[in-house]
């Protein structure tokens, strides 16, 4: 049967866009794959190999899971062990390791923590239980926070009082533009964020090509898409023009999808933020504004947001800064595997240690 994917699979085309990427000549590059989806889809299928000595590929910070702060986990944590109130959580944020355990070790000591599909779910449960409060945690970029948001605006129709969002939700602009301008980081270009750029367009990587001098492609997840995004990527560099290019048409407008985010901007406002491993970033976050202040469970439980503490000998903020591999860890297949996991970038979907594990990884 037809499948609409297979001519981004096409066994010729890949070979042949393999072999100008291992005809690349020109200035040793290292160029980040941003997105947690695009390190899966690099590891999976082997597109590390497929690359020239001169083209080295690190992952960036695209794991929402894997930015998300100790204190966030810790906090969720507390709530679900508080009596009368149910948590409801993507499965991804389960097994993150925190000083109060994680939200999986909660739940087996008797917390109602319960996972989701869509954070619309999460208003069904607090309709079918009036008499406790439903928490949603919500993490996402720009991708994922419409559905959070939109979720906020139908508990405000129903004027439900038993349903609150913890959120550390975050926007990629800031930190693109931090790494960018970060020496000790030293990315000569981006493999821009595919799921992120259907929703914020490519205006905003025009500006960051043109101010910070760091070049960048929007790119499917087909590995089709993926090499000839790293093609085109490295004869920009190469050119010494810093550009931004869209080969993710069929997905991705210059100009997003403004209807979602409208919605985010109903709801969410712009405010600080810290990323794990990396600190605090000005106006990387997104806050539910106070005309929604009754559904934020930081505001109504009247939550501390204290230290981030990485645990002990993990290298995530490296490897999220794309400074260090995971094969740079001691803990790495050894103390550290998805099993049992040390840090976040262990335990997320989307996690670069999850990816080299599962898959293997080259540099
Ligand atoms: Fe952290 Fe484990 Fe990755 Fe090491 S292998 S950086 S301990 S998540």
């Amino acid at each position: 049967m037809h499948n609409y994917l297979d001519p981004y699979r096409d066994a010729g085309l890949l070979r042949q866009w393999a072999e100008k990427l291992r005809n690349y000549r020109g200035k040793p590059l290292k160029l980040m794959e941003v997105c947690g989806t695009h390190t899966m889809a690099i590891a999976r299928y082997g597109i590390r190999t497929l690359l020239p000595d001169t083209i080295r590929l690190v992952s960036g910070p695209g794991c929402p899971v894997c930015v998300t702060p100790s204190y966030y986990i810790n906090n969720a944590v507390r709530l679900a062990r508080r009596p009368g109130v149910i948590v409801a959580t993507f499965g991804d944020l389960m097994r993150i390791p925190a000083d109060e355990g994680s939200l999986l070790e909660a739940k087996a000591q008797g917390a109602d923590v319960r996972v989701l599909y869509s954070p619309l779910d999460a208003l069904k449960i607090a309709r079918d239980n009036p008499e406790r409060q439903v928490v949603l945690l919500s993490v996402g970029f720009e991708t994922t926070t419409p559905v959070a948001a939109l979720t906020v605006v139908k508990a405000d129709e129903e004027k439900m009082d038993n349903f609150t969002v913890l959120s550390a939700n975050k926007t990629m602009p800031e930190v693109l533009k931090l790494l960018a301008a970060d020496p000790t980081v030293g990315i000569d270009g981006y493999l821009y964020p595919g799921h992120v750029s259907a929703i914020i367009g490519t205006r905003f990587y025009e500006e960051l090509a043109e101010k910070y001098g760091v070049p960048g492609v929007v790119a499917g997840f087909e590995p089709l898409d993926i090499l000839a995004a790293l093609a085109a990527l490295a004869e920009i560099c190469d050119s010494g023009r810093p550009a931004a290019r869209n080969l993710y048409t069929r997905v991705v407008k210059a100009e997003g999808n403004p209807v979602a985010a409208r919605t985010m901007e109903q709801v969410f406002e712009p405010a600080d933020a810290v990323w794990r491993g990396i600190g605090m970033i000005p106006g990387s976050g997104l806050a539910i504004r106070e005309a929604y202040a009754r559904f934020d469970a930081w505001k109504v439980f009247d939550l501390e947001t204290d230290h981030d503490a990485e645990p002990e000998g993990c290298r995530c903020g490296e490897i999220l800064k794309g400074t260090k591999a995971p094969t740079d860890c001691p803990l790495f297949g050894i103390r550290c595997v998805p099993e049992n996991p040390v840090g976040a970038c262990m335990v997320s979907s989307e996690g670069t240690c999850a990816a080299y594990y599962k898959y293997g990884g080259v540099r």
